[in-house]
């Protein structure tokens, strides 16, 4: 006799892993002029998956030599490449874009498995926006005289480009896209803890053809990275990362007529106002800042809620806490995936405890069992917070929310700005007055109005004061890449 079926069973978490085979070698080596190779001292670094804590592979720690070598196969690649009638640079970038999008699947698992992210989301948001990312800059190749009509426009020649560790192709397509388009040629420095999928991103350059050296990967540590912002061969150095490497970075370059763009941190405000549709708005603030672990320079860490509702938003955002999974990122029904690094944890449990000292009440509510290996931070969020409190100042980087309250639009703008940083803003309110005269006060490179961490490749993206200069994606993006005449 069939076994009886009990109300809660029904309800069980049956677990969906993803299952697609996705080959991963056990030594990478460098992408220099076309092809792979060891670091000019056999140097090596281990690249591990941070929900098992176990290695994935072994890739080479780019040397002095050999970024000096890759910037001289993109000099030498340079002149061809820009003198390539601009309709056939754009079809070099449609081809990369088709080539992603045919073996996402496979791109989705690898970032997933190097760098912790829930696979929904290298499946939904990484994996797509980068193929569009090329889509889009496919067809301004051909187009940029009418981007910046009366101008003519030529590429800046060859670029270095520094990227982190939280949309580690994502942040690969938003650099190497818009340099293509322009004519330029590129050396590109993935992070350590993920330097995966920009290597396999080299073997699309590969099948699709691309001329050797106009695209070239160099993985290892800082110091190849600061080897590359400092190397003479470049005209332009593009940076996202942390505000304090950003600082070295802008020294290292000072004087030299490099060009420079810096994409750097940020603690937005997230600000809801007591006529907004509060469920839409707690839904905004879970994608605000518990998306991709908290792993996100723009994340909505600095929660603002007008006062006569904030006894309803806290309540409800702890409910929706507890349906939030916690675990296994290769699962498909992980809402919150693994921290990226031991390291990236410690600090966050830092930041953790230093709130709990200086007397804010920590929100955590226990949503399942961890597993008994990787690195895990349960999504929290912190009440009580006064604006002096390290964790209404400082980046953390992790799934840990500060929630203030406010009375008046005037008093939520002074607090939402004042920060060193100006990345990035949300507005939650049901009137659009309200809307454009915050959104025009705010001093952040985005606002977004009734929704949270939308991304468009259309749409230009960048940040004020310590978040940095310079935009990426959109018309605005194309000009860090082009000399206009
Ligand atoms: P990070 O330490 O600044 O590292 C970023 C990249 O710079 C990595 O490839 C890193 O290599 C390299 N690097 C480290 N030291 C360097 C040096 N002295 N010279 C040249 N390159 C150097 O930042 P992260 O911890 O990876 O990333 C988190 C930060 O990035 C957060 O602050 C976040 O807000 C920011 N971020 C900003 C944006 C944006 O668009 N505004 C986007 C994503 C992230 P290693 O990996 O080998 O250390
Ligand atoms: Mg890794």
């Amino acid at each position: 006799m069939a076994k009886k079926l009990k109300f809660s069973d029904a309800w069980k978490y049956a677990e969906a892993p993803e299952s697609a085979p996705c080959a991963i070698a056990s030594e990478y080596g460098l992408f220099i002029d076309g092809d792979y190779r060891p670091a000019s001292d056999g140097g090596l670094m281990t690249t591990l998956n941070p929900a098992t804590e176990k290695p994935l592979a072994q890739f080479a720690v780019g040397t002095s030599q050999d970024v000096d070598d890759a910037v001289k196969s993109a000099r030498a690649a340079l002149p061809k490449w820009k003198r390539l009638p601009a309709k056939e640079r754009g079809k070099y970038l449609f081809r990369i874009a088709r080539r992603l999008q045919e073996r996402a699947r496979e791109f989705a698992i690898l970032e997933t498995k190097d760098g912790g992210k829930p696979i929904k989301e290298s499946r939904d948001v990484d994996i797509p926006e980068a193929a569009k990312h090329f889509f889009y800059h496919a067809g301004w190749a051909d187009k940029l005289d009418y981007a910046f009509p009366g101008r003519s426009a030529g590429p800046v020649g060859v670029c270095g480009q520094i990227i982190p560790w939280n949309f580690p192709l994502l942040m690969a397509a938003w650099k190497i896209a818009p340099a293509l388009a322009c004519g330029n040629t590129v050396v590109l420095k993935p992070a350590e803890t993920t330097p995966l999928t920009a290597l396999r991103l080299a073997e699309v350059f590969q099948e699709v053809g691309l001329p050797r050296g106009v695209v070239n990967i160099l993985t290892g540590a800082g110091e190849t990275g600061a080897s590359l912002a400092a190397h003479p061969g470049i005209q332009k150095l593009a940076f996202t990362g942390s505000t304090d490497v950003g600082k070295i970075l802008a020294k290292t370059v000072a004087g030299t007529g490099k060009r420079l763009t810096l994409e750097l941190g940020g603690k937005s405000p997230n600000i809801i106002f007591s006529d907004a549709a509060i469920d839409q708005a707690v839904e905004g603030i879970i994608n605000g800042i518990y998306f991709n672990q908290g792993h996100v320079c723009c994340a909505g860490s600095r929660l603002f809620v007008q006062e006569s509702i904030l006894e309803e938003v806290t309540t409800k955002l702890e409910i929706r806490l507890k349906s939030l999974r916690v675990g296994d990122p290769m699962d498909k029904n992980t809402d919150v995936g693994a921290i990226n690094s031991k390291g990236q944890l410690n600090t966050i449990r830092s930041y953790i405890r230093t709130a709990k000292e200086e007397g804010a009440r920590h929100c955590q509510v226990s949503n399942g069992k961890l597993p008994s290996k990787g690195y895990w931070c349960r999504p929290s969020f912190f009440t009580g917070v006064q604006p002096s409190h390290t964790i209404a100042q400082e980046e953390i980087f992790g799934p840990v929310l500060a929630v203030m309250s406010f009375r008046t639009p005037e008093e939520a703008l002074k607090r939402a700005n004042n920060t060193p940083y100006g990345l990035a803003a949300g507005i939650w309110t049901d009137k659009g007055a309200k809307i454009f005269e915050m959104a025009a006060r705010l001093k952040a490179g985005v606002v977004w109005c009734n929704t949270y961490n939308r991304f468009d490749a259309t749409s230009p993206f960048g940040g004020f004061k310590e978040s940095g200069f310079g935009r990426e994606g959109g018309r605005q993006g194309l000009r860090a890449y082009l000399e206009l005449v």
